[in-house]
Parts: structure tokens; C-alpha cells; sequence
């Protein structure tokens, strides 16, 4: 669970190439210096003797490579924390620089030489090494950068390999070093931001494959919970007065079968206001392609540069959201069964009530399987605030002094709307697809049992949600070009007024009024 693991980990340590390196200017060199690199670059140094040299610089140097696991284990929590959070890539880098064995590092590698951008990158492989070198030369050695950077990797995967295979190549301590430092460590509980929010919630796969045929193989599936937030930008305090549920429908009734009328209306009007817009622009566009080529010459139409399709098969632009969306900690679970739901809905709620105790309810988006789960465990579970038990039919309801209440009752349940509408077109693909779809999808080449069998299952929302419009206009122009050929007969003035009023005219099979 997320308890166990450090939160609000900072990343403001993680190496960032952009962040200004300081580059002080070379200084003059002594005459006993100039003296030994002479002596070095003419070869009259022995190999042995530069060994002896070599361990004169680490000796100074020592200092640089003293932050063993001794030193580490013996400091405070609070010392640990802060030693993680402030370790910087620029202030390592110049501490790196000051030692012997980096100015020979930097001087060997001809930094000064390069253009600005690839000394920036040969800076990040630089210091990158001379932290494994610290590594070789002292094998306890931990560098806090390369630990916080593993907690980081940790907190967002969670897999023991993939830290396992970061601190192989880097100073990072083990693995077991990082766990404990995260139980030492995390004594915060884990909370949703302030204010207005909704959460939504999501498993994550990762599906493996196996090759051979085995008994009672299972596909190895690595599944997690993902959480993320929305917080408006302004907090309205609404979540602090208690909204209509399924759970208080007896005392809410009222209030609920009110909004509901109301949503209703609001519903017909928006959808009124599209369907006029759309008939208008549909009543444009065919009268102006009967002044052109006549409504009857669907050929010059079509061929027509200037058609005016009305298509608008793009993609839905992205606003810019009013919302801050913080991307929480994975949950190591998959949310596919109740006690993992449950488990997920009560980490929702603990770390709401963290943040804000007097928040009444919060909206929490989840879709498919989870939602169906949600929704029984929410409307199902109960809490008693006697004897703390907490369960489905508890039995402790029917004892004297023992009061329950729903035990998720701050959670608004809500699927997301994406989900919404592939169940829409699904459901419409599958209601009209022999009376409506399949005429349209055989035109537009899905022809073979298999393509036919794709369509009609709604399995590519797009290409649906084209087809679907496809439909939507084909039908409306088949009905405005009747309107528009009846209204140019009859004198009649063409706008959607009169249409609708033609539209709604009762009329026999023929299509001629009675
Ligand atoms: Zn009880």
C-alpha cells in the first residue's frame, strides 16, 4: 500500500543538464606542477611511479568518497530526508570539480574544448562516471543523488527488478538499503490536494506472453491501480455540504427526482439548439448545390471542389483544462475483484479525509469492471460505529446500541464519459446493424465476413464514430433535399421553421401529405 512507501518524494535533485554549471576560469600553473607534467608527457615517469601518484590524489581526495553506508545508517531521519532532498546535480558537479581526480577528468575529456551544448551532455556523462569511480574506489559508497533517484523510479513503477537493475550500475545502495530508508522515512500518510477534486481510477496493464503450450498456463499479466486527481481552481466549498445519493434516496428523494426533470429539460434544450444549427447548415449548403448543378446530379456534387461536406471527423479539440491534475501513487493491486475495489475505495477515502476531514463526498471516475464492483461494494458494504466492523449483511446490525451507516458513503461513483460513448455506439451498432449500419459499412468497403463482423461489434471507436456520422448525414440530406425540391415547388420559403413544420406534416406511405 501507498503507507509504506515515501511520499512526496522531491525530484528537484534529478540530474537537469539545462541547470547553468559554473565554469571558473583555469588557474596559472605552479612552476613544481609544470614541472611534474613535463616529466609525465616526456615519459620520464615510471609507471609505478605515477601508481604512487595516483594514491597521493585519492588521499587527497578522500574526502569526496566518504559517504559510506556507516556515515549514511548514522544519521537522523530528519538528516536523511534533508541530505535527499537537497542533493543537486550543480552543486555535485562543482563539489566533483574542486577534487583532483575531477579537474584530471575534465581536463582529459577536453570539456573546454567543446561547443556550450556538448560540454552540458559530456558534463551529465562526467559526473555520471565519477560517481560510479567514488563507487569502485569505495565500495560502501552511496551517492544520495543516484538513492533518491532509485526512490523516484521505485515509487512510480514499484518493480524490484527495475531497481535492482539501477543500482547494479550506479552508487545507488541496495535494494534492501532503499527499503528500509522508505519505512524509516515515510511517516506521512499519503493525501489528495486541498479544495474542489474528483479522482478517477484505472488498472494499468502490462500483458507478457508465453510461448509454449503448458498446463493450466495463465498469461502473465502485471496489473496496477492508477490515481489521478483533479483539482479545480476554485474551491466552491461544495464539497462540504453532503449531496443526493443512491445511499440517502429515501430522504433526498424529492430533491433527486427534481434535478433529474431539471437535467432533463436542460438536456432537450442544448440538443435543440444543436439539431437547429445542424439543420440550417444542411438547408445552406443544399440549396446552394441546387442553384449549381440541380439537387438530382449527385455526380456533380460529389465532384464538386468546393463541397461542403459538414464532416467533422477530427479530433475533438483539447481544451485547456481549469483543472490541477496530480498524478498520484500506483496501488500494487489489481482492481478486478471486491476485496481490491475495496481496498481502492478505502485508500480514496482515508486519503481524502487526510487532506480534508469536513469534505462530505468526492467524485471518483472509474469504468468497466471496476465501476460494475464499485457500485455493488458502495451500495452493499456498511460500517459500524460501535463495535468498528465493517462488511456486507454485518452481523452485529440486529444487536441493541449498534449503529451502521454505509461505509462508502463520500464516494460519488461515476463512469468516465469516454467509456459512456463507446457503450453508446456500441449499443447503436449492435441495435441498427442489419436495418442501418451494414448497408452503409458494405458501401464503405467492409465487405468480407471478418471486416463486417469488426464493424459491427464497434471495435475502433473512431472509424465508428465516422460511420455513425457518415449516417447521421447521409439521412438528413436524403431528408432536406425532399424538403428543399417540395419547398422550391410550392413557393415555400426555405428555413428550418418551415422544415420542421413539413417534417412533422402526417403523411401516407408515398411521402405525399394526406
Ligand atoms: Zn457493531
Amino acid at each position: 500500500m501507498a503507507k509504506g512507501r515515501l511520499t512526496n518524494v522531491d525530484t528537484r535533485g534529478s540530474p537537469s543538464p539545462s541547470q547553468p554549471i559554473p565554469m571558473d576560469e583555469t588557474a596559472p600553473i605552479d612552476e613544481s606542477i609544470s614541472h611534474t607534467i613535463s616529466l609525465i608527457s616526456d615519459k620520464k615517469i615510471s609507471p609505478s611511479d605515477l601508481r604512487c601518484l595516483a594514491q597521493a590524489l585519492a588521499q587527497a581526495d578522500e574526502e569526496f568518497y566518504t559517504f559510506n553506508k556507516a556515515s549514511f545508517a548514522s544519521l537522523s531521519n530528519e538528516e536523511k530526508k534533508e541530505i535527499l532532498l537537497s542533493s543537486n546535480y550543480t552543486e555535485g558537479w562543482s563539489k566533483f570539480r574542486t577534487s583532483f581526480f575531477g579537474q584530471y577528468a575534465e581536463e582529459l575529456s577536453k570539456l573546454s574544448e567543446l561547443s556550450v551544448e556538448d560540454r552540458k551532455k559530456a558534463i551529465v556523462y562526467l559526473f555520471s562516471a565519477s560517481r560510479n569511480i567514488a563507487k569502485a574506489i569505495n565500495n560502501k559508497f552511496i551517492d544520495p543523488l543516484s538513492l533518491s533517484n532509485n526512490i523516484v523510479l521505485h515509487s512510480y513503477g514499484g518493480s524490484r527488478l527495475a531497481s535492482q537493475l539501477f543500482t547494479a550500475v550506479q552508487p545507488a545502495g541496495s535494494y534492501k538499503t532503499m527499503l528500509n530508508l522508505i519505512a524509516q522515512l515515510a511517516t506521512d500518510t499519503p493525501k489528495f490536494p486541498l479544495g474542489h477534486i474528483a479522482v478517477a481510477f484505472d488498472n494499468q496493464q502490462i500483458v507478457g506472453r508465453d510461448y509454449r503450450v503448458t498446463l493450466g498456463a495463465t498469461q502473465p499479466v502485471s496489473v496496477v491501480t492508477t490515481l489521478i486527481v483533479f483539482a479545480e481552481s476554485i474551491n466552491h466549498n461544495m464539497q462540504q455540504i453532503p449531496v443526493p445519493t443512491s445511499l440517502n434516496l429515501t430522504t433526498q428523494q424529492q430533491k433527486l427526482t427534481q434535478a433529474f426533470k431539471t437535467q432533463c429539460i436542460t438536456a432537450k434544450n442544448i440538443h435543440n439548439k444543436y439539431r437547429t444549427d445542424w439543420i440550417k447548415a444542411r438547408l445552406t449548403i443544399a440549396v446552394k448545390e441546387s442553384d449549381k448543378s440541380g439537387l438530382d446530379d449527385c455526380a456533380a456534387s460529389i465532384k464538386a471542389k468546393t463541397y461542403e461536406s459538414g464532416l467533422e471527423y477530427d479530433r475533438v479539440p483539447r481544451m485547456k483544462s481549469s483543472c490541477t491534475i496530480t498524478d498520484m501513487e500506483n496501488l500494487m493491486m489489481n482492481p478486478n475483484s471486491y476485496d481490491t475495489v475495496i481496498k481502492v475505495l478505502t485508500t480514496i477515502t482515508e486519503m481524502s479525509e487526510a487532506s480534508d476531514p469536513n469534505r462530505k463526498w468526492i467524485t471518483v471516475y472509474c469504468d468497466g469492471q471496476p465501476y460494475n464492483l464499485a457500485s455493488k461494494v458502495i451500495d452493499s458494504h456498511e460500517l459500524c460505529s460501535t463495535c468498528g466492523a465493517s462488511g456486507k449483511n454485518l452481523k452485529c446490525k440486529n444487536l441493541p446500541d449498534h449503529v451502521t451507516r454505509p461505509l462508502f458513503d463520500k464516494i460519488v461513483l461515476r463512469p468516465g464519459a469516454g467509456h459512456m460513448e463507446m457503450n453508446i455506439v456500441r449499443a447503436f451498432f449492435g441495435l441498427f446493424f442489419d436495418v442501418l449500419v451494414k448497408p452503409v459499412a458494405i458501401l464503405l468497403g467492409f465487405t468480407t465476413p471478418r471486416a463486417l463482423d469488426f464493424c459491427k461489434k464497434a471495435l475502433d471507436n473512431h472509424k465508428s464514430w465516422q460511420i455513425m456520422q457518415i449516417i447521421y448525414v447521409s439521412l438528413s440530406d436524403e431528408v432536406i433535399h425532399q424538403f428543399v425540391k417540395f419547398a422550391a415547388g410550392r413557393n415555400i420559403q426555405i428555413s428550418d421553421e418551415n422544415f420542421t413544420k413539413w417534417i412533422n406534416e402526417p403523411r401516407t406511405d408515398n411521402g405525399n401529405t394526406p
